[in-house]
């Protein structure tokens, strides 16, 4: 049976847990080879593979820091190396480090600034010129958040590189466009995950009662969308951001 993203070759960074876990599977579900970027976890990313494998689709685990400018385009290389070429990029790498601005220290902002912004820098000043040179267009995907949008009281430092994916995701979507690489971005809302898992019960009451939708989404949910991004259906959409937010930021 013909899948969404068959033949294609994606790369998911941060594919080692949460939403990028999440992603990864539904991407090599859909057909395509996923490499599976990870950070720290690398049991956790053998075991994303091992599952992409044993359901009989292809991947690979690849350790790299992408806020780091070398170490991305090593994976970038590594990832072509392996498969030939690199279809789809998810930028999903994402960290908090949650305080007010009066609290915040310069190390919180830079960390979180590096991890969630100069990363994806990082990692499409490596994807593109490959993808374009091989002239078969592509896709890139941005995993912004509804706190770029609406901006969240203790997360100026999130709050500011989730924004600053959006603005990036539309640059270069105008940059790329006539060479078919489409580029967006994907706000989700409130996702149960690693990085949410230490909200305070305030917090979570607030986002419930502010969703229409009334619960959290499911990283399925996120996964999903960027399936249909990552495919032929969404070749006309580009330098859009599309909230999986129940709501939250109407
Ligand atoms: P998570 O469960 O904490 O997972 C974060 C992932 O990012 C892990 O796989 C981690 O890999 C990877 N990562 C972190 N720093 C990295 C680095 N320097 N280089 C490579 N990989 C790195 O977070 P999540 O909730 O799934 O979030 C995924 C994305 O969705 C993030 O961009 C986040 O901002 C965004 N988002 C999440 C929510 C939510 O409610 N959960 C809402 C809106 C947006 P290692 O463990 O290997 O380091």
């Amino acid at each position: 049976m013909t899948q969404l993203l068959d033949g294609k070759i994606a790369l998911v960074t941060g594919g080692s847990r949460g939403i990028g876990r999440v992603i990864a599977e539904e991407l090599a579900a859909q057909g395509a080879k996923v490499v599976v970027n990870y950070n720290a976890s690398s049991a956790a990313a053998d075991e994303v593979v091992a599952g992409i494998k044993a359901n009989g689709g292809e991947g690979m685990a690849i350790q790299a820091d992408v806020s780091d400018f070398d170490a991305a385009a090593g994976l970038v290389k590594a990832a072509i190396e392996a498969y030939g070429q690199i279809d789809i990029v998810v930028n999903n790498a994402g960290t908090t480090r949650d305080t007010l601005l009066m609290t915040m220290k310069p190390a919180q902002w830079d960390d979180v600034i590096n991890i969630n912004l100069n990363s994806i820098y990082n990692v499409c000043k490596a994807a593109v010129r490959p993808m374009v040179r091989k002239k078969q267009g592509g896709r890139i995907i941005n995993i912004s958040s509804v706190s770029g949008i609406v901006g969240l009281a203790g997360q100026t430092n999130y709050s500011a590189s989730k924004a600053g994916m959006i603005g990036f995701t539309k640059a270069l979507a105008k940059e790329v466009g006539s060479r078919q690489i489409t580029v967006n971005a994907v706000a989700p809302g409130f996702i149960p995950t690693d990085l949410t898992s230490d909200l305070d019960q305030a917090m979570v009451d607030w986002a419930l009662q502010n969703t229409p939708l009334g619960r959290m989404g499911e990283p399925q949910e996120v996964a999903d969308l960027v399936a249909f991004l990552a495919s032929d259906k969404a070749g006309y959409i580009t330098g859009e951001v599309i909230r999986v937010d129940g709501g939250i930021a109407m």
